[in-house]
């Protein structure tokens, strides 16, 4: 699960992110914005909490769909689901975030905090163990630890394997692939091993 790509696949696939309702959270700012401006409690102030409200609903909904849609294609396809456990990685970040969710690039990248990011990413998880329940799949949570510095093709496990924040070269035997993918190769490793 990720930021700039909602969930990559081990076969470097991806989904798209969760931002990608921007022009709904352009809309949005813009209109709290005009509410801030207006007299609270004033009728053009209601109005305009109206527009906002049904603003916040079309971007949950949208999102929804999205999770739905991506969910049930993944479970009708595949009888094994590895994830990695949410639960481990900490979703309960505050808004300074933490070393993997940095706050602040958070919301600058997504227009979202760090708390809705994490809620997406527990949504998905959940719809897609009760999909793989319904088909008589698995879906088994792995720790993601290291999962971003180890190398899949000699288990090399360095910080500096991870030049960037979406480069990944190994020190040791150069293998070079982005680090989401990476990191979806060794959730997968890790079930499987
Ligand atoms: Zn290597």
């Amino acid at each position: 699960m990720g930021i700039t790509r909602f969930a990559t696949m081990p076969d470097g696939s991806t989904l798209a992110p969760l931002n990608a309702f921007k022009h709904h959270q352009t809309k949005l700012a813009r209109a709290q914005r005009k509410l801030a401006k207006k007299k609270k409690g004033s009728q053009n102030w209601k109005t305009q909490k109206q527009l906002i409200s049904r603003l916040h609903h079309k971007i949950a909904d949208a999102r929804k769909d999205l999770q739905h849609k991506a969910s049930t294609m993944l479970s009708k396809n595949h009888a094994m689901i590895v994830p990695e456990d949410l639960k481990v990685r900490n979703m309960s970040v505050s808004a300074k975030g933490s070393q993997e969710i940095p706050g602040r690039n958070v919301r600058i990248k997504a227009g979202l905090n760090p708390t809705i990011l994490g809620q997406g990413w527990f949504e998905f998880r959940q719809q897609l163990a009760y999909k793989q329940a319904c088909q008589d799949g698995e879906l088994v949570l792995v720790d993601p630890k290291y999962t971003s510095q180890q190398c899949p093709h000699c288990d090399h496990r360095h910080r500096d394997n991870r030049k960037t924040q979406a480069n990944f070269t190994c020190v040791e035997c150069g293998f070079t692939e982005n680090v989401d993918v990476v990191g979806a190769m060794n959730v997968l490793a890790r079930d499987t091993a």
